[in-house]
């Protein structure tokens, strides 16, 4: 993919966010840092027929096989999520970043298993998830997103990545040996969370 397509993706993905980057005349610092993410990702993923972007969360788009990867900053929705692996996989240890790119490939490589009623069926109640979250007490809201991590599609893709770790130790120390640095980078030369 050439830099100028690159950049338009880049520019329609942040959008305002990428604008103020634009204003204050970083944007060849940040365009530059999230290239190199980019191709270090996408290298990876050639086996996969499967690509990524920058975007707002960290997401999988079944339409093109794209992966978004996202800077935002560790929330709770995060906590949760890494202590639900802690309770499923206590055996793998790993970046809230990494566990998410892989839960991400693990939706394009298990999307398989689910007929297309099925996955009708599972955004309808992640909708209606959303919908209770914006009105949950802590409680519930806890209780939510364990509830969503163990809808079928999302503990497939989570139990994938757990499996891919375990299986291939030396492929993704590998990646995030050249992944990590360059996320430092990025964040050290943007000074910013990505939200
Ligand atoms: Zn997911």
């Amino acid at each position: 993919m050439n830099e100028y397509v690159m950049n338009y993706i880049i520019e329609e993905q942040l959008g305002e966010y990428y604008q103020s980057y634009v204003d204050t005349q970083k944007k060849d610092v940040f365009v530059k840092g999230i290239n190199k993410i980019n191709t270090i990702i996408n290298k990876f993923l050639e086996e996969f027929d499967a690509w990524c972007g920058v975007g707002p969360e960290f997401a999988y788009w079944t339409c093109d096989s794209k992966i978004d990867y996202s800077f935002a900053t560790p929330n709770i929705g995060t906590q949760y999520f890494m202590e639900n692996l802690a309770n499923i996989a206590p055996d793998i240890k790993c970046d809230p970043f990494l566990i998410s790119l892989l839960h991400e490939l693990g939706h394009h490589e298990t999307g398989h298993m689910f007929e297309e009623v099925e996955d009708l069926l599972f955004r309808k109640r992640k909708e209606s998830m959303a919908v209770k979250l914006t009105t949950a007490s802590e409680e519930e809201a806890r209780d939510l997103h364990f509830k969503y991590f163990n809808m079928p599609d999302e503990y497939e893709a989570t139990m994938w990545a757990v499996n891919y770790m375990r299986n291939n130790t030396e492929k993704v120390a590998k990646l995030w040996a050249e992944l990590q640095p360059a996320i430092q980078e990025f964040y050290k030369n943007n000074e910013v969370e990505v939200a």
